[in-house]
């Protein structure tokens, strides 16, 4: 008797299920692709239980005709495309016909539906028609998912925390609202609201109703072409950071995907600006030909693949990295202790609450909206808790008004000329700074007209000698320098072998290694610029980084030996300087081009400006 039997089409959706419906906000994430795709305008969301108990979704897209309501729930059943051609050319957010099915197969379905006309309603239980009824309904569609997973147990057993589903679903939300500023969205969890825009097009708009106005404010928008790519978005100061990548939503042409490459390339367009271990929060939106992308690669259509991925990566890095070199990247003092709750900016999210006035958005005052939704956090951290901890950058530091030079410390400065006060020097990013003194042997105090700085010693010398050390290390014919005692330096055989291979690369950043036989080399010169004193630890960090490396990348190799060789000969915390030395310093540091973070990412400079000292003080209100 033969074995292999076709699977019937119920068996065959639950499995499907099991791709596309892995949990609550994998069903938000499909219904409400259906909503932008039917060109709804207005979306609203309502979980009950994180979605475990109910996930209902209203649009007023275009409705599904009375006719096609039983093929949209059939498998492989899709409006949206036809033909193979068109599978490479998607524009619609789905395309594989599978999510109603799917979803349906394992909850109880509700759909009340409207192309504008008649109406129907429509009950699925297992996905089996339990109802079908004419209704009245006006043009959009109404869908009810509950006891979703009611007849796949081992699945409901996999979910986790009501807590961790919801950070989920919000997840969902919270990208695709920023995919598509000019839709209204509404995200509510157990009646409270979560998320609101206002569907005006505008992205810092959204920005501001996931992360705070506060946020918002401080994300600044970017954009780059080339042949094949236009990328745009808003990146967020580097002061403002996340414990994870979560907070890097990236668009593609509207479809908002995971994608480890662009992550990194974001990554690399703050180079030494984050801390290590922070991540920066980046709206990073991607047109492009359609062609050059395959969405197709898994049924969540999350992962894409793209044809020219290298060259997509550089302009990504490239337009955050320019963005950065026109920043003044000064952090205020201020600490923030207020939590940032932010109220929707406008009300003009249209509620299908309301007894329906219009089809179309309508500006409506409905008090029940007026509550503040508490912040959104992203999957991972307490938002609130991760601004509070911050300083905040003060961007417009030589924005602030300009106060009266009335102060005797400040008469130096009035003689000179009108056109060089305010104004910072052109090679500059940060403004002249006079130093006033030392606190703890460890910050050096300063100031201006704008106001006072507290600069971290150690910090800003690394940063003068990584910069001078980065140009140096970049040198391949440097003049050589004879050592007094020639160094040897002794290895375990594998390393010894691997190292022989690496010789040319460490030649590059200005280590001559000669053979000595058993496991050793020796060093007998050094270039005249290599730190003195610290040549045998340097040569010892710099082959590890090489062996370590998987691989050898020589730009990356230079900017190790710059960071280690910065670390190793500045000047200590608790170590005095006398006042021309931090002078000089200051100078120096403001002769760098990126003045503003250590070589490992941390602040250097914070600012507190006049002002805020005169509102301190209570000088000025
Ligand atoms: P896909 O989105 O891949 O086409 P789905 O199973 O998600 O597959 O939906 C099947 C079809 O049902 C869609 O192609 C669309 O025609 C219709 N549909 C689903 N949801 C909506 C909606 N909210 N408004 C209008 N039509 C919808
Ligand atoms: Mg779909």
């Amino acid at each position: 008797m033969a074995k292999i039997r076709q699977l019937d089409e119920a068996l065959a959706n639950k499995i499907a299920a099991g791709e596309v419906v892995e949990r609550p906000a994998s069903v938000v994430k499909e219904l409400v692709e259906n909503a932008i795709d039917a060109e709804a305008t207005i979306i609203e969301v309502d979980l009950e239980e994180a979605g475990l108990s109910s996930i209902r979704i209203r649009d007023n897209g275009n409705g599904i005709e009375q006719d096609d309501i039983m093929a949209a729930f059939s498998r492989h059943a899709t409006s949206k495309i036809s033909n193979e051609h068109d599978l490479f050319r998607i524009r619609t957010l789905g395309f594989r016909g599978e999510a109603l099915p799917s979803i349906a197969s394992v909850s109880k379905v509700e759909l009340t539906t409207s192309t504008g006309e008649n109406g129907t309603y429509l009950k699925l239980i297992g996905g089996e028609v339990a109802e079908q009824k004419p209704a009245a309904s006006r043009q959009g569609t109404d869908i009810q998912i509950t006891e979703l997973f009611f007849n796949t147990p081992a699945r409901l057993k996999y979910m986790k925390t009501i807590h961790t589903e919801l950070g989920n679903a919000t997840d969902i939300v919270n990208r695709i609202s920023l995919s598509h500023p000019e839709i209204s969205f509404r995200l509510r969890h157990n009646g409270k609201i979560l998320l609101q825009t206002n569907g005006k097009g505008d992205a810092r708009q959204v920005l501001a109703a996931i992360y705070g106005m506060h946020t918002a404010k401080k994300m600044v928008p970017f954009n780059k072409e080339s042949l094949d790519f236009e990328v745009e978005g808003y990146a967020a100061l580097p002061e403002i950071t996340r414990a994870s990548r979560n907070y890097i939503s990236i668009l593609i042409n509207g479809r908002y995907i995971r994608n480890y490459s662009i992550t990194r390339a974001i990554q690399a367009g703050y180079h030494t600006l984050l801390p290590i271990g922070r991540y920066p929060i980046v709206l990073l939106s991607i047109k492009m030909d359609p062609v050059l992308v395959d969405v197709n690669v898994h049924p969540s259509k999350q992962e894409v693949r793209f044809s020219k991925e290298q060259e997509l990566t550089e302009i990504i890095t490239e337009a955050i990295k320019e963005l950065f070199k026109k920043q003044e990247l000064i952090p205020s003092g201020k600490v923030e202790k207020v939590k940032n709750y932010h109220k929707p900016t406008e009300q003009t999210h249209f509620s299908f609450d309301e007894p329906i006035k219009e089809q179309h958005p309508v500006q409506v005052n409905d008090k029940s909206k007026l509550e503040e939704p508490e912040p959104l956090g992203l999957n991972e951290e307490p938002v609130a808790q991760a601004r509070e901890e911050k300083p905040t950058w003060n961007q417009a530091a030589n924005g602030l008004p300009a106060f009266s030079l009335s102060s005797d410390h400040y008469e130096a400065e009035k003689e000179a000329p009108e056109n060089q006060q305010p104004q910072m020097q052109e090679a500059s990013r940060v403004p002249p700074l006079y130093a006033i003194g030392q606190m703890h042997g460890t910050y050096i105090l300063s100031q201006n007209e704008i106001g006072l700085y507290i600069i971290d010693q150690h910090a800003a010398q690394e940063r003068i000698k990584y910069e001078y050390f980065k140009n140096k290390v970049g040198q391949v014919e440097s003049e050589l320098q004879e050592l007094l005692v020639p160094l040897t330096l002794q290895f375990s055989t594998d390393e010894w072998i691997r190292i022989q291979d690496h010789e040319k690369e460490l030649e590059k950043v200005g280590i001559f290694l000669e053979d000595f036989g058993g496991n050793g080399f020796i060093v007998r010169a050094t270039p005249t610029w290599f730190p003195k004193g610290e040549e045998a630890g340097i040569i010892e960090d710099m082959i590890e980084q090489l062996l370590r490396m998987k691989k050898v990348n020589i730009a990356k190799l230079r900017e190790e030996a710059a960071i280690l060789m910065s670390c190793k000969r500045s000047i200590k915390a608790n170590h005095y300087l006398r006042h021309q030395d931090m002078q000089q310093l200051l100078d120096e540091l403001r002769a760098t081009a990126d003045p503003f973070t250590c070589p490992h990412g941390r602040p250097i400079i914070i600012h507190y400006s006049t002002y805020e000292m005169e509102k301190m003080f209570k000088r000025v209100m």
